[in-house]
C-alpha cells in the first residue's frame, strides 16, 4: 500500500489517540487512549476492544504472518479489560476517571493456535500521539454489581488478568468498603508486576487490603511454585485474609488464563457439570459452598469470571 493509502485509512477508521505509553518491560505496557468525543459510560470491570489496521507495522521477533489477499485494508480487534492505575502521580487515591483510559497488555510473541497473534504485535509498535480504533460500547458483566459494602471481595488473576481488578478496586477504596480486599497475582517473574509498588503503597494505606504476588519463574519459586488454586487449597489465602472463606458474605473474581479459572462445562443433554482438568480455581470454591455465577439473575453466583482466551 502507498504512505498516501495507509495515511487515508488512519484518518477513516481511527476514532481514539494514544496519550501514555509505560513499558514495564519491552513485552508489557500500560497504555492509555482518549476516544475522540469522549470516555463512553462504562463501570469498572467492563471491556472494551481496540484495533489497528493490518497495514500497520508488527513488532520484530514475534511470529511471522501472511496476509491474504485484501486482507491489508482490514482493522484487527481484540477485548481489553479497562484497567486503572488507582493513585495518581501525587501517590493519593484517584479523584475520578480522566480523559482517558487504562489498558495492561502483554505481547504475545507467538500464539497456540493456527493463527499467528495479530494484534498486540502491532499494539507494542505503538508511540504517543499514535491513532488506533477503539469500540465505543464498553460491555460486560464482570463488575460490582452484587457487592454489598461489609462484603469480602477476593480478586484472583494470571498476568495482564489484574487489569480489572485494578479499576474495581479503585471503585471499593473510592467507596469507603468496609469489607475486606485481597488481590492476588500469578506471573512467571517479579518484573511482570507492573503495579506492585501500587499495591504495597495501598496495603500501608488501607488497613482492609492485601496483595499477593505469586511468580513461578524465579530462583526462590521454581522449584515450590504457588499457584492461585494452591493458594486456596493450602490456607495460605485465608491466612492471609485474616479470617476464613464465607460464601454468604464474600465475592470471588476470577481472571487471565482459563486454566486458573476452570469453568465447568454442562453437558447439553444431561445438564450435568463436569470440571476441567488440572483442577481450577471454580471447582476448589464450589467445592466449599461457592457458586459460579451463571449470568443468570435468579441464581446470581458468587465467583464471577472473565476468560482471556
Ligand atoms: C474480555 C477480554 C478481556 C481481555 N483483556 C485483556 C487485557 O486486559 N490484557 C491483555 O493482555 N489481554 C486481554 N485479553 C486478551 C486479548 O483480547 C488478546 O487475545 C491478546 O491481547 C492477544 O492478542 P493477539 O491478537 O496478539 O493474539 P490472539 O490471536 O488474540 O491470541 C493468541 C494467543 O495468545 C494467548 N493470550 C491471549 N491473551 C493473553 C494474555 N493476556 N496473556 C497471556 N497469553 C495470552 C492465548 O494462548 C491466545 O490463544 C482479553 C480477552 C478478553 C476475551
Amino acid at each position: 500500500m502507498t504512505p498516501e493509502q495507509i495515511a487515508d485509512l488512519r484518518r477513516t477508521k481511527y476514532n481514539a489517540s494514544v496519550v501514555w505509553i509505560h513499558k514495564t518491560h519491552p513485552d508489557l505496557m500500560r497504555l492509555r487512549v482518549a476516544l475522540d468525543g469522549g470516555l463512553p459510560p462504562h463501570k469498572p470491570g467492563q471491556y472494551t476492544s481496540l484495533g489497528l489496521g493490518n497495514w500497520e507495522p508488527r513488532h520484530p521477533g514475534c511470529q511471522e504472518e501472511s496476509l491474504k489477499p485484501g486482507d491489508e485494508q482490514r482493522i484487527v480487534r481484540r477485548a481489553y479489560s479497562i484497567g486503572c492505575p488507582i493513585l495518581g502521580d501525587d501517590g493519593k487515591l484517584l479523584p475520578g476517571q480522566g480523559e482517558w483510559l487504562e489498558f495492561y497488555i502483554v505481547l504475545v510473541r507467538e500464539s497456540e493456535k493456527p493463527q499467528p497473534p495479530a494484534l498486540t504485535p502491532r499494539l507494542f509498535m505503538l508511540r504517543p500521539g499514535d491513532r488506533l480504533n477503539m469500540v465505543e460500547k464498553i460491555t460486560g458483566h464482570y463488575t460490582l454489581d452484587p457487592v454489598q459494602p461489609g462484603d469480602t471481595v477476593l480478586f484472583l488473576s494470571t498476568g495482564t488478568g489484574e487489569a480489572p481488578h485494578n479499576y474495581m478496586i479503585w471503585e471499593l477504596l473510592h467507596r469507603g468498603h468496609t469489607g475486606r480486599i485481597l488481590s492476588a497475582c500469578c506471573v512467571r517473574f517479579k518484573k511482570d508486576l507492573a503495579y506492585l509498588s501500587t499495591h504495597e503503597e495501598l496495603m500501608r494505606r488501607y488497613p482492609n487490603y492485601v496483595f499477593m504476588g505469586l511468580t513461578t519463574r524465579e530462583a526462590d519459586t521454581m522449584t515450590h511454585k504457588i499457584y492461585i488454586q494452591d493458594l486456596i487449597a493450602s490456607g495460605q489465602l485465608e491466612q492471609q485474609l485474616g479470617q476464613p472463606l464465607d460464601p454468604a458474605h464474600t465475592h470471588v473474581y476470577l481472571c487471565g488464563n482459563p486454566k486458573m479459572i476452570g469453568v465447568p462445562e454442562k453437558d447439553k443433554e444431561t445438564g450435568v457439570r463436569s470440571y476441567p482438568k488440572p483442577k481450577g480455581v471454580i471447582e476448589i470454591l464450589e467445592q466449599r459452598g461457592f457458586k459460579a455465577d451463571q449470568h443468570q439473575p435468579k441464581v446470581p453466583g458468587n465467583i464471577h469470571f472473565e476468560e482471556y482466551w
